[in-house]
This record gives structure tokens, C-alpha cells and sequence, in this order.
């Protein structure tokens, strides 16, 4: 299964996932069609599932143009049934999702919205974190409690330390401003931050990331106590 990055909107990433061998693909979270359309018909992929993290308007806002023009399905988690638009396949916490050679775990992590999934290809090592863990960062707290973000994000911790992570939004050098602001001695974030800066420099992405860097470098990770977690994310909501 190949990755490909696809930005979208202003700092939105969506992603495509491909089996090289039939052309069959998926792709998560299009904030927006036209990008997709474009690279599906470039490369002749067959655009078959729609995976959504969350229900915000950055993450699904294709999803309509998507289904209808290449009769894709869409999949989302069961409780935001009546906002992820087009739904077809509803999964719960610790379903296993799987079709062609796609194969996911679903964890139910809350805490940004109250209905946030994310999708582990545990076979491949890698996680559609949405916008519950970023590089560097973590979501915003809009619909859920400090306590439902901080066990989400222990879930996330808990995985291999070399699972690739890719997350919904480009925020990474901003995210590493407010690490450095409190953790300036860190030298593995120091290390990150300038090999981010490199990739940019080279018009790529910081992305993907991995769960092991991230307990290196991500304070919100680092933070073992939800009284030092709910701290951080009121600081960060000011910074
Ligand atoms: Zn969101
Ligand atoms: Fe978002």
C-alpha cells in the first residue's frame, strides 16, 4: 500500500492510499475534491473508500463530489452518523475495517470533536490521526473534556514506537514553537525541528512523523499527568 500526500484547502492534508497492484484506492479526509479529482485522474486510480477522522467541514467537504463521481463509500464512526456527510459504513471503537488490501483498526478517541476516530493500518505501521494528535501538537478541545483528550492520546502512545503518523493539518512548525517555549533543552526536538525546516525548505511536507519522535519531541505527549495536560492546552490555546 502506497501513501501519497495531497494538501488541500489552506493548511489541510488529505491522503490517498493506493494497491499498486489494481489501481483500487482510497483516500482520508478530503477537505475538498478538486485536489483529489485531479490526482486520481492523473495516476487512473479507482477511488473506491472514503475515510473520515472527524465530521469538521475541513475533513469532509468532499465527500459528496467524491462518492458521486466515482460511486466511492464512505466511512465514518457510528456516533456521527447524522453529521458525516454521504455515510454508507458506520464503525465502532475497535472494529477492524477491511477491504481489498485495506485493513484498519479503529480507535474511538474523543476529545476535539466527541465523535473523532482514527485509522490504524497496523499491518503497514501507520495511523490517520486526524486532528487528535498532530506533529508536535494536539487537537484543540472543542466538543469533548481534557480527561476524554488526554486517554485519547494515551491510546496513540501506546502503539509501536516506529508506527508512522499523518495527521490533518500542516501546524507542525507552529506546534514546535510552543514545545521549544517548554522544553528549550530538548536536543531530539531541536533535531526534528531542523530536519522539518529542511523538508519544507524542499517543498515537501513534515509529514509523516512517527509515535516515537513524537514521545520524544510532542509536549502533549510527554505529559503524564492530566492536571499538567489540561496546563499545556490552555497555554497553547493562548500562544
Ligand atoms: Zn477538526
Ligand atoms: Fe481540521
Amino acid at each position: 500500500m502506497k501513501v501519497e500526500i495531497i494538501k488541500c484547502l489552506e493548511d489541510n492534508f488529505s491522503y490517498i492510499l493506493i494497491n499498486e497492484a489494481n489501481r483500487n484506492c482510497c483516500v482520508v479526509d478530503p477537505g475538498e475534491a478538486d485536489p483529489i479529482i485531479n490526482y486520481l485522474q492523473k495516476n487512473k486510480l479507482n477511488l473506491k473508500y472514503i475515510l473520515n477522522t472527524h465530521h469538521h467541514h475541513d475533513h469532509v467537504g468532499g465527500n459528496e463530489e467524491l462518492k458521486k463521481k466515482f460511486n466511492a463509500e464512505v466511512i465514518g464512526y457510528i456516533g456521527d452518523k447524522n453529521r458525516i456527510p454521504q455515510i454508507d459504513i458506520c464503525l465502532s471503537d475497535g472494529d477492524i475495517w477491511k477491504k481489498d488490501i485495506f485493513e484498519a483498526k479503529i480507535y474511538h478517541v474523543p476529545g476535539h470533536t466527541i465523535g473523532h476516530i482514527c485509522f490504524h493500518f497496523f499491518k503497514n505501521k501507520l495511523i490517520f490521526t486526524g486532528d487528535t494528535l498532530f506533529s508536535m501538537g494536539c487537537g484543540r478541545i472543542f466538543e469533548g473534556s481534557y480527561e476524554q483528550m488526554y486517554n485519547s492520546l494515551q491510546v496513540l502512545k501506546n502503539l509501536d514506537k516506529d508506527t508512522k503518523i499523518y495527521c490533518g493539518h500542516e501546524y507542525t512548525l507552529k506546534n514546535s514553537e510552543f514545545c521549544l517555549s517548554q522544553d528549550s533543552n530538548n536536543n531530539e526536538l531541536l533535531n526534528k525541528i531542523r530536519e522539518i525546516k529542511e523538508k519544507i525548505k524542499q517543498g515537501k511536507t513534515s509529514m509523516p512523523s512517527t509515535i516515537g519522535e513524537e514521545l520524544n519531541c510532542n509536549i502533549f505527549l510527554k505529559s503524564n499527568d492530566l492536571e499538567n495536560f489540561k496546563k499545556l492546552r490552555d497555554l497553547k490555546d493562548n500562544f
